[in-house]
């Protein structure tokens, strides 16, 4: 079994609830064991601002799925919740991202690891530190730079 960690955001509908039922969907796959779970918090949107405050939150999972498998789960639970992919970072009723998968650094067409913004992203980074600190600060050290 391999750790991974989620981060999850939603800011159109009802953004508690669709965290609550993303959770639940997570939970629910046979390959997949949520073992951390963070507080719900509410963030200024990033990137594009003129959009709903989000509500995000961080998972922590153990799970038998390879990453390009666990990302296959995700957007499939994306899409059943009604997510459509209008514009980059834009309103959405649920993101579900993989910050990092154990501590491997990956980069394909579809897939990207450590999640390429996390490191630079308080509303990722603040839930995930509450539930995996040491996953945190490697994703902020390892931009950081020679000293
Ligand atoms: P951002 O990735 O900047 O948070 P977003 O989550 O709104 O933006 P999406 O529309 O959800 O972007 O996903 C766009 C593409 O990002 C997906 O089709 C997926 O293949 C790719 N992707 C690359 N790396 C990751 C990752 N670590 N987690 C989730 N998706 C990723
Ligand atoms: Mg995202
Ligand atoms: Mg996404």
């Amino acid at each position: 079994m391999a750790k991974a960690w989620l981060s999850l955001g939603a800011n159109i509908g009802d953004p508690a609830a669709q965290l609550a039922e993303a959770v639940r969907r997570i939970g629910a796959a046979d390959e997949v064991t949520v073992t951390q779970q963070s507080k719900v918090i509410i963030t200024k949107p990033w990137g594009k601002t003129d959009q709903p405050d989000f509500a995000n939150m961080a998972l922590e999972v153990e799970t038998a799925l390879e990453p390009l498998r666990l990302l296959d789960l995700l957007q499939a639970i994306e899409t059943a919740m009604g997510r459509v992919r209008h514009e980059t970072w834009g309103p959405r009723v649920i993101d579900i991202d993989i910050v990092a998968y154990e501590r491997q650094v990956l980069e394909t067409e579809r897939l990207t690891l450590p999640h390429p913004f996390a490191h630079e992203r308080a509303f990722v980074l603040d839930p995930l530190a509450e539930i995996a600190p040491e996953t945190a600060a490697w994703l902020v050290g390892r931009t950081a730079g020679p000293a």
